[in-house]
């Protein structure tokens, strides 16, 4: 049975969220306000309640807090609004836009902020009297609290690199909370779970709510540039996997059709010095130590760099864009686990 630290089932009621009265069997868009900018514009947020017709926990999804990674926001939207309440046993609330000035900019973070960081998402728990992306974050973390038993955020890779592949953070405090994550990453379905520690992820939405209680997940697949189809169909399936897990769609999440690795780590190689780069993996495939990933040239031609694999492990994401400048990220990969990790 699924109970969460914060809240029981929630039995067949109304669902009332900001001042809008959603009652079971219904849908409905809430706007919520969140700001208004020097121009008298107002900030806000798009949720799509899906009240369900049966009891049931609440199912949190979540896209675009990294405005600039929008595959996931359009699948959110679309998988929301197919939902029909008479199929649902507790709610569904989707957020396709949490981040909306970094959505409409293209741009990962808030653009309502000029000093200090603008990533949302590492932002978690927010404040309230705080910049703008803090406000967001504390606004939407106040929200999830108060309404939601297990969150789906859905993440790509930016608009300079590209995951041919798939795979989730899972992340992990030593609470109660961990089975209950675990399982959600498990029933997702997504091929490479990567199982983190929360204090690994300080700020972050996810492990902020992991850490009270609220079991949660972030899906990562595709590319900021393009909506490719295995990355749509990524968030969907697994959405879909977690809400049946749940109880809150009928049937059992799909069989996968490869086994899940569950991996305890993450490397990010960025480039030490800008240039051309060509890659020579892709997402998903396996290496190993000492293997060559990429290369950086400069513009008179002379190799800068030769990237190579710091161990045996599996690649997620890789560069997309022509060139690097120093620093940028040229290959995302987890080593390999080990036997010890296995047991875990
Ligand atoms: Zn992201």
């Amino acid at each position: 049975m699924f109970l969460t630290n914060q809240r029981k089932w929630i039995s067949v009621s109304t669902i009332n969220i900001s001042q809008a009265q959603i009652p079971e069997g219904e849908s409905e868009w809430v706007e919520i306000d969140v700001g208004v900018d020097s121009d008298l514009s107002t900030v806000t947020l798009h949720l799509y309640v899906i009240n369900g017709e049966r009891e049931g926990p609440t199912l949190w999804l979540q896209g675009g807090i990294h405005g600039n990674e929008q595959g996931g926001s359009l699948a959110v939207r679309d998988l929301a609004l197919e939902l029909d309440p008479s199929e649902i046993s507790g709610a569904v609330i989707a957020l396709p836009v949490s981040n909306p000035s970094g959505f409409a900019n293209k741009r990962r973070g808030s653009q309502i902020n000029h000093v200090g960081p603008r990533d949302v998402n590492s932002l978690f728990p927010g404040d309230p009297d705080g910049t703008f992306p803090e406000r967001l974050a504390d606004e939407i973390f106040s929200l999830i609290r108060s309404h939601a038993d297990a969150v789906i955020n859905a993440h790509s890779a930016d608009g300079e690199t590209i995951m041919h592949t798939e795979f989730a953070y899972v992340p992990m405090s030593d609470t109660t909370t961990d089975e209950r994550t675990s399982k959600l990453g498990s029933a997702s379905g997504i091929t490479h779970l990567v199982e983190l520690d929360t204090t690994e992820m300080s700020g972050w939405m996810t492990a902020e709510l992991v850490e009270r209680g609220i079991p949660s997940i972030i899906v990562e697949s595709g590319s900021g540039t393009h909506v490719y189809e295995w990355a749509y169909e990524t968030y969907r399936r697994s959405i879909q996997n977690v809400a049946r897990h749940l109880d809150i769609l009928d049937g059992k999440p799909e069989e996968t059709d490869s086994s899940q690795t569950v991996y305890s780590d993450l490397v990010f190689l960025n480039a030490g010095e800008g240039g051309f780069v060509e890659t020579f993996v892709r997402g998903g495939d396996e290496v190993e130590s000492g293997e060559s990933l990429a290369e950086i040239t400069d513009l008179k031609g002379r190799q800068r760099e030769l990237i190579t694999s710091p161990c045996d492990g599996t690649v997620f994401a890789i560069r997309s864009f022509p060139t690097a400048r120093p620093g940028d990220l040229v290959i995302e990969m987890a080593p390999a686990p080990t036997p010890t990790d296995d047991a875990e």
